[in-house]
């Protein structure tokens, strides 16, 4: 099987197998795990931030900060088609009781004229207390899109000028690094707070770290333990995630060059809606061929071995370190002979 679904899918490797048998381990839970201690200086380091916390998944990232940053009945805005919004099965309101404000915009980036305009009903006894900006880099949904840093710098300013706190979920910040040659830390500066996801391009099994101030992070820490999130030996799992900074990180542009040629492949088949530009590994498409759909699509890519995933019409396929550039072109192949099979 070619495995276009998910980068979350790919295996460990052995080398990462074999640090994390290897790994020196403690007590995660009461701060004595060194191997997650070493992880979370590294993290704190690369994202430029004072202090970090280790999570067992992204999900979690953004449940603990959500929580730290808001109170009850206060409002986060974020845009439509955001992971938090879409994917967390509403984690936000029943573990924070916040209100979600959705800001529209294009590929998941919206405006700094959309935060101000969500922003600007006057304070009053009637209107919530808008608390939180959250934004998403790469962003999913949006297809692998990267915030510019100047986009970033113009939505924050905004926020904060209305005493909002700004929370980047990351969960694929290393894929814009990559891309863009703008360093985490320049991307995270702008932010209270900000993780990483482990399980997605750095092909570690589990594990996501959290980034922020220490009066911030000391917070966090508690809503991690209320949340059961807290963990024993888990340097086993850091050693993995500390193996991912050390060798998968450069190598995501490898990532991204195969999603180029998938993407220039798919682009000469008549019959799939393709997008020209595509910024990292995240591959969105449709079927624009008449009689044809996009369940058909998949099904009949299943059949040839190849393994995407869909979003009612839309179809995706993400790259990632277990696709190489011969999966890459067998996967063309397989779709051009779904789609001239299919007549028309
Ligand atoms: C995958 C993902 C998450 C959730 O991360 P998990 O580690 O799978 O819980 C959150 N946000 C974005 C943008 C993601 O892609």
């Amino acid at each position: 099987m070619i495995n276009l679904y998910s980068d979350t899918q790919s295996k460990p490797t052995r080398p990462m197998r074999e640090v994390m048998m290897m790994a020196e381990v403690g007590d995660e839970q009461a701060g004595s795990d060194p191997t997650v201690n070493a992880l979370l200086e590294k993290t704190a380091d690369l994202l430029g931030k004072e202090a970090a916390l280790f999570l067992p998944t992204g999900t979690m990232c953004n449940l603990v900060a959500v929580k730290t940053h808001t109170q009850p009945g206060q409002t986060i805005l974020v845009d439509r088609l955001a992971h938090i919004v879409r994917m967390e099965t509403g984690g936000a309101a029943l573990a924070s009781g916040v209100m979600v404000d959705i800001l529209d915009g294009e590929h998941g980036h919206y405006s700094a004229e959309a935060v101000l305009e969500a922003l600007s009903w006057p304070p009053s006894n009637y209107t919530p207390r808008p608390a939180l900006l959250c934004l998403e880099q790469t962003h999913n949904f949006g297809g692998g899109s990267i915030w510019p840093l100047e986009a970033i710098t113009a939505v924050t300013a905004v926020a904060r000028e209305h005493g909002l706190s700004v929370h980047m979920d990351g969960a694929r910040l290393m894929n814009a690094v990559v891309a863009s040659g703008t360093p985490a830390a320049d991307f995270a500066a702008p932010c209270d707070s900000v993780w990483i996801d482990f399980t997605k391009g750095l092909g570690a099994p589990m594990g996501a770290v959290l980034a922020g101030s220490s009066a911030f992070i000391e917070n966090a820490r508690r809503y991690k333990h209320a949340f059961g999130g807290a963990m024993r030996q888990a340097g086993i799992a850091a050693a993995a995630c500390i193996y991912a900074l050390d060798h998968h990180v450069d190598r995501l542009q490898e990532d991204h060059e195969n999603m180029q040629r998938l993407v220039n492949g798919l682009r000469a088949i008549p019959g799939l809606d393709v997008p020209e530009r595509v910024e990292s590994n995240i591959l969105f498409f449709s079927i624009s061929a008449p009689h044809k759909n996009a369940v058909w699509f998949e099904a009949s890519m299943r059949e040839r071995g190849v393994l995407l995933s869909r979003i009612g019409e839309r179809m995706r396929a993400v790259t990632h370190l277990d696709v190489g550039r011969d999966e890459i072109d067998a996967a063309v192949r397989a779709a051009r002979m779904v789609m001239e099979a299919a007549g028309d």
